[in-house]
């Protein structure tokens, strides 16, 4: 058995802490003109408080689809969503903003910066809208951005305009950060920096991370393991021996 490795990530046992989250038997159905794509079937899933989940599937399995069920950008066709309690599948438009705006912090493969604002201008906007933010500042230098603050987007590397979008989602101080293919758009190397932090941000401030992605490798870092195919769920599985992130390679 390989020695623990002081960055990777504890193992955690489904359970060891209270449910954050659950999907109970989600379905979804897109209706376009005369024609229905289903494209997820009885989805039943459970996100721990404080775990560092990873979503691997195919491109077109509904990873997506499911993510955004989670985040209340979309609602199942059927089935309920409880966030601590609360069924936001029945939620208005509303109260899924409050929800969203509250609960979630958003990172996609595509770091959607506004182009004519800074770094530290980009994560203020988000602090803005929010309830309790922490200062911009600090979740700056929580991504190690703290030296470029005054750039612009153009002036980063793509790994440092995810590290901005990380900042974004972080300042709202939300429970659980929701990561569409975080590293889709980056090398290796910038990917497993973007991993690291994300594994940091879990480990240190506690926060819930979900990353769903189409590369399995990822899995390694991470603490549990769903793998969905056609729209359902084909295993759910416990990492006994979580690598660090800058040990995990494609
Ligand atoms: P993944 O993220 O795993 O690649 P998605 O959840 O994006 O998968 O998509 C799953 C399926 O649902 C695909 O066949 C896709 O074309 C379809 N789909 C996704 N979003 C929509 C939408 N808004 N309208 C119609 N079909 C959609
Ligand atoms: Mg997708």
């Amino acid at each position: 058995m390989p020695a623990p490795d002081a960055d990777a990530l504890q193992p955690h046992t489904p359970g060891e802490s209270p449910v954050l989250l659950s999907l109970k038997s989600i379905s979804k159905t897109y209706i376009i003109g005369d024609v229905s794509v289903p494209v997820l079937h009885h989805v039943d899933l459970e996100i721990y408080d404080g775990e560092f989940l990873v979503v691997v599937g195919p491109s077109g399995s509904g990873k997506s689809t499911l993510l955004n069920i989670v985040g209340g950008i979309d609602l199942p066709t059927e089935g309920s969503v409880f966030f601590q309690n609360q069924n936001i599948s029945q939620f208005n438009e509303q109260q899924l903003t409050r929800y969203r705006r509250e609960n979630i912090g958003f990172v996609f493969q595509f770091y959607n910066l506004v182009p004519t604002l800074t770094a530290r201008e980009n994560v203020i906007v988000a602090a803005d809208i929010s309830e309790s933010p922490m200062s911009p500042d600090d979740a700056l230098e929580l991504v190690g951005l703290s030296s470029r603050v005054d750039h612009f987007p153009s002036q980063l590397s793509g790994g440092e305009q995810q590290r901005v979008a990380i900042a974004r989602a972080l300042v709202k101080n939300p429970e659980l950060l929701l990561c569409d293919e975080p590293t889709g758009a980056l090398d290796l190397t910038t990917g497993r920096m973007i991993l690291e932090v994300l594994g940091n941000l879990n480990r240190e401030l506690g926060k819930t991370v979900v990353i769903i992605t189409h590369n399995s490798a990822i899995g390694q870092m991470a603490q549990r393991i769903v793998r969905i195919g056609s729209g359902t769920i084909a295993e759910t599985n416990v990492n006994p021996h979580p690598i660090a992130a800058q040990q995990v390679t494609w």
